[in-house]
């Protein structure tokens, strides 16, 4: 009889424990295990999508005959995800090939002999190490760090906090809403109203976290540092920095899909825009797509979506008011400073020095870090892409400065977008380096003048 009831009791036990963990979704939704115990997250049944067994490859083009090929079963696969697109011989290019093609991709390789790689065997290893330095929601917004990634929710209470902090210094700003309704927030530093004036946006695509950790980086080290240039930094130029402009994607990174990339817009049986292909400059001229299933979905019209008019709305009613003269647009990964244009290798006016400020910029990070950026127009540099903010900042809102950034990893990065949670710090730190690199050379030119 006492051997019956410690069973049951043992058997309650088991059953609570998997309850605790293995039934719930809401527990673990975000990734991380709130109650501790938890086994893997593949135990768990929930509605978020899986990458097990998904090989990162990175394939070399030697013929036309591989591009075109490439080209071809880009078009023909939702099984193979591209990292860019099969343009020219010399290119390399990293693919996520799911599970079930990997016998399929590798008899191709052989068949037409392409050089590769395989980067990366099981990519799903990579996200739940991701997920496990995420902090869930509902901590203390003082405990916010750069040794984790955290949810849309505490980054805009770690702003608000800060707000309280620095009444005289910081002021939360408002875009309005996302499509699926949530809060586009930023913050300007600094209130001197003869200050020119320095824009980020961050987190347009949703699965480079790195970005949003970079946005709150720097502002942070503009309230807090005592180093004396960055004190220079924040108090000789304004800064309007909105950490996730594409708040809708960024959840559902979190929530449903580590690789989701464009906004939550609903096209029939699919959804999303890519929001840095739907700006009017040259929209949908290149590098883009006009079939909702793709992941560069330049959207049904110019300027279709919610985001992408906040953020003209915001530039076009501030530009001049505020004085901005300098855009940067935060994303990953390739460890690239580019300028425009984004849609033509037409050099712009002031390319010279754009190259000029990009190189400087390029070779503090080099000093800070070793790492290694290069620096050129983004046609020339990543690949040609229209309907890009940046481009639209340079040439419609005459912000003369325009940057984007592509952060960490390498271009041929063993962890595509799922940045190590040590590496954030590090990297937030280089890339505020080039922006002081480059606004101190953009002031030597006379551009804040
Ligand atoms: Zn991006």
């Amino acid at each position: 009889m006492l051997t019956w009831q410690i069973g049951v009791d043992l058997l309650v036990i088991t059953i609570l424990t998997m309850a605790a963990c293995g039934s719930g979704v809401e527990n673990v939704a975000d990734g991380v295990c709130k109650t501790g115990g938890c086994g893997p997250v593949s135990a768990v049944r929930s509605d978020q999508a899986r990458y097990d067994n998904y090989r990162i490859y990175n394939v070399q083009f030697d013929n036309e005959e591989q591009i075109k090929l490439f080209q071809k079963l880009e078009d023909q696969s939702d099984s193979l995800t591209f990292i860019g697109h099969a343009r020219e011989i010399g290119q390399k290019l990293s693919i996520l090939v799911a599970a079930h093609r990997v016998a399929d991709f590798a008899d191709i390789l052989k068949t037409y002999k392409m050089q590769h790689r395989v980067l990366t065997y099981n990519f799903q290893e990579k996200i739940d190490r991701n997920l496990r330095e995420v902090i869930p929601e509902g901590i203390d917004p003082s405990k916010y760090d750069w040794h984790h990634y955290f949810h849309l929710k505490t980054i805009y209470e770690w702003i608000d906090q800060m707000a309280v902090k620095y009444p005289e210094r910081l002021t939360v700003l408002d875009m309005g809403t996302s499509t699926q309704g949530n809060q586009i927030k930023g913050v300007k530093v600094g209130h001197n109203p003869s200050n020119k004036a320095i824009f980020i946006e961050s987190g347009i695509h949703a699965r480079e976290w790195i970005a949003p950790a970079t946005a709150t980086y720097i502002i942070n080290e503009l309230l807090t540092s005592t180093a004396d240039y960055v004190q220079k930094l924040a108090s000789n130029y304004n800064w309007i920095i909105f950490p996730c402009v594409n708040p809708d994607g960024y959840k559902y990174t979190f929530e449903h899909d580590r690789m989701w990339r464009k906004n939550r817009q609903l096209f029939g049986t699919c959804r999303g825009v890519d929001l840095n292909r739907n700006y009017p400059d040259h929209w949908n001229t290149t590098g883009s797509s006009s079939d909702p299933t793709r992941y560069d979905f330049a959207g049904p019209t110019s300027a279709s979506e919610l985001e992408t008019q906040r953020l003209i709305e915001f530039i076009r009613n501030n530009v001049e008011k505020e004085h901005i003269k300098t855009y940067i647009a935060l994303h990953s990964y390739s460890q690239m400073l580019m300028f425009p244009s984004g849609y033509t290798k037409e050099r712009v006016p002031n390319y010279d020095d754009l190259q000029e400020f990009g190189k400087k910029a390029a070779a503090a990070i080099k000093a800070e870090s070793g790492r290694d950026y290069v620096s050129g127009s983004l046609y020339e540099t990543i690949y040609p892409s229209s309907g890009g903010s940046m481009d639209w900042a340079y040439s419609e809102a005459k912000i003369p400065i325009a940057y984007t950034f592509e952060l960490r990893g390498p271009p041929d990065s063993e962890d595509l977008f799922i940045l190590p949670a040590a590496e954030i710090q590090p990297t937030a730190s280089e890339a505020f380096a080039a922006i002081r690199a480059i606004v101190e050379a953009a002031a030597e030119k006379d551009y804040y003048k």
